[in-house]
């Protein structure tokens, strides 16, 4: 858990003379981490990394702040663009890097530059036009992000608390917050039906191996119901993938990444 940047440097530098791979994670929010583990070093990008700073109407953030914090601070601020994030529970490096979004809005929107170290060490801006962002997606590729900066637009406080607010009503209604999950399992496959109302016509909405369940609320939602092991949650994964494609004919592309 990097303190600062250096620190970061030094993580990278001790996997590099040890031959480790390194990866950068966030708060895991979208992690499936196998029974084996990552076998190298993890670099958990925190506190120490989860700077704020408004110039104008330009959020300087640390990789590190989490992106729930991020969405009412500048809201509060009178600062429209990443209100609608504010039930995303990832960090913003996270955020970033899988280009993450809610209710039509996504961080390629926003994001004007972002500094990364890279698998030397080496820290590079990298500006907007540099990166490519898909959905659910970007080409950021080895890196550990450190900081992005947000163009976002003045907008009245009040008027952003109001939405922020339904917002979370919507989400609370909608998706299984008291159980342990890795938000979307499959991305939206672009036609008229999301991932989830595919599970949910194949009448797969509670099905379960071991301890790992569809949720009963939300289809593209895998939930551990007490004792799930990772390989439980991997075999759900491919039965869900298997009957949709049987079914449906649509091919699912995991959001969630799995790790090891
Ligand atoms: C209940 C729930 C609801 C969710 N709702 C949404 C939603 O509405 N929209 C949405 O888009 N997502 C949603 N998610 C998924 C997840 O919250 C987002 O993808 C989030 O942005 C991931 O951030 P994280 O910090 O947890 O990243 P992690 O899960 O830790 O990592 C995700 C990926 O990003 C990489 N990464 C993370 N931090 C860094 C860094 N600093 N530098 C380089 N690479 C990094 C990791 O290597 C990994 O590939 C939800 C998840 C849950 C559990």
């Amino acid at each position: 858990m990097p303190a600062d940047v250096e620190d970061v440097a030094k993580g990278i530098e001790f996997a590099n003379e040890r031959r480790l791979p390194w990866l950068a994670i966030g708060l895991g929010s979208n992690l499936l981490v196998k029974e084996s583990g990552f076998p190298g070093l993890v670099i958990r990008v925190g506190k120490g990394l989860d700077r704020f700073e408004m110039k104008g109407a330009i959020a300087i953030v640390g990789a590190g702040m989490p992106t729930p914090i991020l969405a009412r601070r500048t809201a509060e601020g009178g600062f429209a663009g990443v209100e609608r994030f504010i039930g995303i529970p990832g960090t913003v490096g996270g955020g970033v890097y899988m280009n993450a979004g809610a209710h039509g809005a996504e961080f390629a929107e926003v994001v004007t530059e972002v500094s990364v170290m890279d698998g030397k060490g080496k820290i590079r801006q990298l500006a907007r036009k540099q990166i490519s962002f898909k959905y659910r997606a970007s080409n950021l590729g080895d890196v550990v992000v450190l900081e992005t900066k947000l163009l976002l637009l003045e907008e009245a406080p009040a008027k952003l608390k109001e939405l922020q607010g339904k917002l979370l009503r919507w989400r609370k209604a909608g998706t299984p917050f008291d159980q342990p999950c890795a938000g979307s399992v499959f991305k939206n496959p672009g036609g008229a039906k999301t991932a989830g109302s595919l599970i949910d016509e194949c009448g797969l909405k509670g099905y379960a191996i071991g301890g790992a369940q569809v949720s009963t609320m939300h289809a593209n939602y895998f939930v551990n119901t007490g004792t799930a092991t990772p390989s439980d949650v991997l075999r759900l994964i491919e039965h869900v993938r298997k009957t949709v494609q049987k079914k449906t004919g649509v091919e699912f592309e995991l959001e969630v990444k799995v790790i090891g």
